[in-house]
Parts: C-alpha cells; sequence; structure tokens
C-alpha cells in the first residue's frame, strides 16, 4: 500500500447539476494511470489530473482492438458515506479479460488501492439525488507503436470516473426488444466472456437498426445453432417461467454479470428456486404464448434491472407482465439498490467503504 503518486489537479472543474446527469457525460477531475513495459511489468501507479492522452497513430490499439474495460460504480449512502459493490468481483473479472487478450494481469492490491483512493480524492463529485452514482471504468490498452500482429509490449491502465443518473431517466419503465438473427455478439472460442470493446464493436450494427425500429435493444441468440437465448444487449438476461427464475448458463459466449450472480444469489436466498439452463428462443415464446412466461428482465451494472415489456421475434410479438414491471424484477430491483446505496443491511458482505 501506499504506492501511488499523486498529482492533484489546480483547476478543478464545476460540478454538472444532479438532476441532468446523464450517463457517462461529465468526467471528474482526477484519473489513475499505470504503465506497462516488456522487462518492467506494471510500474508508476499515479492519480493525475483527467486528460486527453498522447499515443502515436500506430498504437496497437487502434489496429488491432487489444483492450478490456471494466465497468462498476461508487455509491452516496444516506450517512454521507460512499461505497463500492463488489469491486473485488471486477478486479477479478478485468484480469480474466487480460488473459484472454493477451494482456499482463493487474495485481489485485494495486488494483483496489488505486480504486478506493481515486474515489476518495474526487468524493466530492459522488452524487447525492436518489438514484445517482459515480459510475467507474478501468480500462487497459494496447501503446506498442507497431503495426505487426503480436500481442503489444506496452500497455497503459487507467480508470477514470463520472457521475451518473439512472441509466434510463424514465425509471424502471419496461422495454421493447427484439431477438436477432443476422448478426450474433459471440462465439464459443471467441472472447463473449470477456468484457473488451470488440464485443461492443460486434453488437453496433443491430442496436443502431432496433433503436431506428423502436426498439431499445436486441436479445442476442447463440452463434451456432442461432437458437438459445444469450443475453440481451450489454445485460445479462433473467425468465421467470412457471415460478422458476431461468438464465442461460455461461458457457464462454456471455458476460459472467456481477449482477446476474447478485440477482441469483439473492433469489436463492429467498427461497425462489433458479435455474441455470439453456433456452432455447421457442421455448420462451411457447411459455409466452401459454401465459407461462410470467416475467423476464435484464441484469447489468448500469441500469441495475431493467424489465422486459415487449419482445419480438419474426412475426411474433408478446407483451409480458401486462407491458409492467412484473413483481419480481421491482423487489429485486428495490432490494439490490437498498444493498447498494446502504439503505439495508449488507448481509452477504458485498459492500466495500471508501469513506
Ligand atoms: C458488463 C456487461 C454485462 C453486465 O455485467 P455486470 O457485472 O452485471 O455489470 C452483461 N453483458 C455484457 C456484454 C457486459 O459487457
Amino acid at each position: 500500500m501506499g504506492k501511488i503518486r499523486f498529482i492533484k489537479t489546480e483547476s478543478p472543474k464545476a460540478k454538472p447539476d444532479q438532476k441532468n446527469l446523464g450517463f457517462g457525460r461529465y468526467f471528474t477531475d482526477h484519473m489513475f494511470l499505470m504503465n506497462y513495459d516488456e522487462g518492467q511489468g506494471w510500474h508508476d501507479p499515479r492519480i493525475v489530473p483527467y486528460g486527453p492522452f498522447e499515443l502515436e497513430p500506430s498504437a496497437m490499439v487502434l489496429h488491432y482492438a487489444q483492450e478490456v474495460f471494466e465497468g462498476m460504480k461508487a455509491y452516496r449512502r444516506a450517512d454521507g458515506g460512499i461505497q463500492l459493490f463488489r469491486p473485488l468481483e471486477n478486479i477479478r473479472r478485468m484480469n480474466v479479460s487480460c488473459e484472454r487478450l493477451c494482456i499482463p494481469q493487474i495485481d489485485e492490491e494495486i488494483f483496489m488501492e488505486a480504486l478506493l483512493e481515486l474515489v476518495k480524492l474526487d468524493q466530492d463529485w459522488v452524487p447525492t439525488e436518489p438514484d445517482t452514482s459515480l459510475y467507474i471504468r478501468p480500462f487497459v490498452f494496447a501503446t506498442e507503436p507497431q503495426v505487426g500482429v503480436h500481442a503489444s509490449r506496452s500497455y497503459i491502465f487507467c480508470i477514470i470516473t463520472c457521475p451518473v443518473g439512472a441509466y434510463y431517466p424514465e425509471g424502471l419503465n419496461p422495454v421493447k426488444i427484439y431477438v436477432e438473427s443476422r448478426d450474433v455478439r459471440a462465439v464459443r472460442g471467441g472472447m463473449g466472456y470477456a468484457k473488451t470493446g470488440g464485443n461492443y464493436a460486434a453488437t453496433l450494427r443491430a442496436g443502431e437498426a432496433a433503436i431506428a425500429e423502436g426498439f431499445s435493444q436486441v436479445l442476442w441468440l447463440d452463434g451456432i445453432h442461432r437458437k438459445y437465448i444469450e443475453e440481451v444487449g450489454s445485460m445479462n438476461v433473467l425468465f421467470k417461467i412457471d415460478g422458476e427464475v431461468v438464465t442461460p448458463p455461461l458457457g464462454g459466449s456471455i458476460l459472467p454479470g456481477i449482477t446476474r450472480s447478485s440477482c441469483l444469489h439473492i433469489l436463492k436466498h429467498w427461497g425462489i428456486p433458479v435455474s441455470e439452463r439453456p433456452i432455447t428462443v421457442d421455448e420462451l415464446f411457447e411459455a409466452a404464448e401459454q401465459g407461462r412466461l410470467e416475467e423476464a428482465f435484464g441484469s447489468g451494472t448500469a441500469a441495475v434491472i431493467s424489465p422486459i415489456g415487449k419482445i419480438v421475434y419474426g412475426d411474433k410479438s408478446e407483451i409480458l407482465s401486462g407491458g409492467k414491471i412484473g413483481p419480481l424484477a421491482a423487489k429485486l430491483y428495490d432490494y439490490l439498490t437498498a444493498i447498494q446505496w446502504g439503505r439495508v443491511e449488507d448481509p452477504f458482505g458485498w459492500t466495500v467503504r471508501v469513506v
């Protein structure tokens, strides 16, 4: 501990209006940086004023997309304190992503210290309005100036933070989604389980088409059989069928969401049956037609729980939970957010205090 060097800003920025934060538009005064160079390893951890990078046009990330990232939040408690939610899970997942993309892993302890020190330094940026938080974006990218294809020999690890409002400003309104049948997001053996920009680049075309047609996300199918459900947009997806909560298993093509795992844990804690098993789109629509599909919702750090009110597959269309948020999704949202913002006792040891 205590290895981080600090260079504080001499010109702190004005804070944005907390009632109009949007998502990811304003950045705080500082960022964390650490460099990797072959032979030297990760070195020079430092917190410096937020600002642009200087990068060679030949930097490998710009050509071969060797980069990974994470997404987590710091929450303002009612008592004025600040806490993180399961940060070690994000740290470990980023190292799993690094391994997939041949990026040297980052020491868990220095990563955790960086998160705590950065949020502590910019603590006045953690908003206090209901449903707001400080979004934290750690990322690593390849910087070696070389257009030959191989793993880079130098990297930058950076953490930036930004105060954010609710992901969907309209609140917990159910979203409309359709089942994507042209594009696929990832296949087994690919990088689907890693949080890397390339996976997102693959999803943009379908996402833009969905928005143009009045939907907010797409539901991804597996890339081989084109029938098993994978994820929705950039969230994991859970269904309540016949009283049981069903979610696709983590088979390598799906991102192992921390919100997903927290939901499953809470559901089990409540005695609600859960099952991680493959589910086909045909099974889903059959259950919906027979009135057995009681609820559907996405899970992710940004939106926490995102209820699905309407789902379209080719010429089939189903309204779920009467187009409203289902009772279980609402209960999960309330409980999970109460733990995250420190409004209830955390019985699972998931929260880590910053201040
Ligand atoms: C980050 C992410 C999720 C959600 O993960 P959380 O840890 O719950 O935020 C789901 N799917 C994809 C593709 C993601 O990138």
